[in-house]
């Protein structure tokens, strides 16, 4: 027989149907036992009546939480049922595999009159078993969402004639700054886990492609304990010719992502407030825009923040979050990009304008860095020169010979995907990825 989804199986009242799943909940009494059985798509409640089926008792005897079965039953509408005023009534019940007793508590259980309240594991009890902890079902909604987000980002772009591109993470010379990268052993040599795909987005530009985007793992070996930096993370990055200016570029990400977020808000954004408690907020067009040096300004006139002399020339923390605030009290809205950084902390290959402020920004979400973007310099003298002001000449002397042949201006940006879904379900990095890895977390 074939199996029938559990989400189908509920709409189909007075057929017989295959479901199989994980138990949710399971409760056996005397006379009757109530299964929740979960799948993929949802829930449905197996009624079984002990008297009528003495051939199903002893499975049921041995069934626990989380154990893996299949079901054949009946499809029966009754009111009385909560879930969906629908049961199956099954005719066999096949053990797949037996669950033992949970190491992690998924989520706190209240306390009753009998028991004290049960608290949750800490996030990180709880990757220990990420496995277990995937199964409940905000944990499979955040990467039902999550593949909504990049696949809307992914078609918008492929209408757009982008072309995706697939770099290379093994590379044989340290990239962008030379720190923060991990070495490899690579046969009788050193090789490095790629930081980014800058050099390799900027070599299709002299390729021609014109217009490109990958997404694909990034490594940073920063040892950063926050709430929102990892040492592998999923970036999406694009990168395209012939732009006018920085506005091209801005244009092209506020579009992107007030695509994705209307498709978000479209299909998941009730079930993401039922599960996570926010609300999936679709932009207006065009983002705000401030220079970094009006936002301190700002920030000190509402906030009284005052930034250290010395840390003037990048957004501090404390500046990105409180940042929020006067965005939204300002033009209600969630992002906002920020332009004019100073030289000493950007990389080397962003142009400049005339009076050497790079042409970048940073994109604030929710009082977070989810981007970078700027117009690259794609001129290979000045690039050259650039790089040599940082020490980084020999370091990058395969990038640079890029822009020796023939190479169109282009810009471009990276988005953080974990970071995205993070700000999106207010939840920690460690909830937003699939499986950590930061500084302590090499397993599972
Ligand atoms: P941050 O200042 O937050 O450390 P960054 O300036 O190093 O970030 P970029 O190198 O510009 O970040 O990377 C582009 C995007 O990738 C960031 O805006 C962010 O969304 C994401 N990102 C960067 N570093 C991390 C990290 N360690 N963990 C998760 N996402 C990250």
């Amino acid at each position: 027989m074939e199996r029938t989804y559990i989400a189908k199986a509920i709409t189909c009242p007075g057929e017989k149907v295959l479901v199989q799943g994980f138990i949710d909940n399971l409760r056996d009494s005397k006379y009757m036992t109530f299964i929740v059985l979960k799948d993929i798509t949802g829930k449905v409640q197996i009624t079984i009546e002990k008297e009528t089926h003495p051939e199903l008792c002893d499975t049921i005897s041995q069934l626990t939480g989380d154990s893996v079965i299949s079901v054949v039953g009946e499809v029966q509408a009754n009111d009385y049922v909560k879930m969906g005023g629908v049961e199956i009534i099954p005719s066999e019940i096949i053990i797949e595999s037996i669950a033992e007793a949970l190491p992690i508590v998924r989520k706190t259980i209240p306390a009753t009159k009998k028991k004290p309240e049960v608290t949750r594991s800490s996030i990180d009890q709880r990757i220990d078993y990420r496995w277990i902890d995937l199964r409940t079902d905000e944990n499979q909604l955040m990467f039902k969402v999550q593949t909504l987000m990049v696949n809307s980002m992914r078609q918008f772009l492929v209408e757009q004639g982008f072309i995706e591109i697939h770099t290379p993470k093994l590379i044989g010379a340290a990239s962008e700054s030379g720190a923060d990268v991990f070495p490899v052993t690579y046969f009788d040599r050193q090789a490095y886990l790629a930081q980014s795909p800058q050099f390799y987005k900027q070599m299709a530009m002299a390729s021609g492609f014109e217009r490109i985007f990958e997404v694909g793992p990034v490594f940073r070996a920063e040892k950063s304990y926050t709430s929102r930096h990892a040492t592998e993370f999923t970036g999406f990055d694009l990168e395209f010719s012939y732009i006018r200016s920085i506005d091209d570029v801005m244009d092209m990400e506020a579009k992107l992502l007030t695509h994705m977020l209307t498709a978000v808000a479209e299909k998941y954004g009730d079930s993401i407030k039922e599960a996570f408690g926010t609300e999936v907020i679709v932009p207006t067009l065009p983002f705000p825009v401030i220079t970094l040096q009006e936002l301190y300004k700002q920030l000190e006139e509402k906030y009284g923040y005052t930034v250290p002399e010395e840390e003037k020339c990048d957004l501090t923390t404390e500046a990105e979050q409180l940042s929020f605030k006067w965005v939204q009290e300002t033009y209600g809205h969630e992002f906002l990009f920020v332009v004019g950084f100073g030289p000493e902390k950007r990389p080397f290959y962003h142009m400049r304008d005339k009076d050497g402020t790079p042409i970048g920004y940073d994109l604030i979400w929710r009082g977070v860095e989810i981007t970078t973007g700027a117009q690259r310099e794609h001129r290979y003298d000045i690039l050259k020169a650039q790089a040599e002001e940082k020490g980084l000449s020999e370091d990058v002397k395969f990038y640079l010979e890029f822009f020796k042949y023939g190479c169109p201006p282009h810009g471009g940006f990276g988005i953080g995907v974990d970071r995205m879904t993070m700000l999106l379900l207010n939840v920690g990095i460690k909830e937003a990825m699939f499986i950590f890895r930061g500084p302590n977390r090499l397993d599972p």
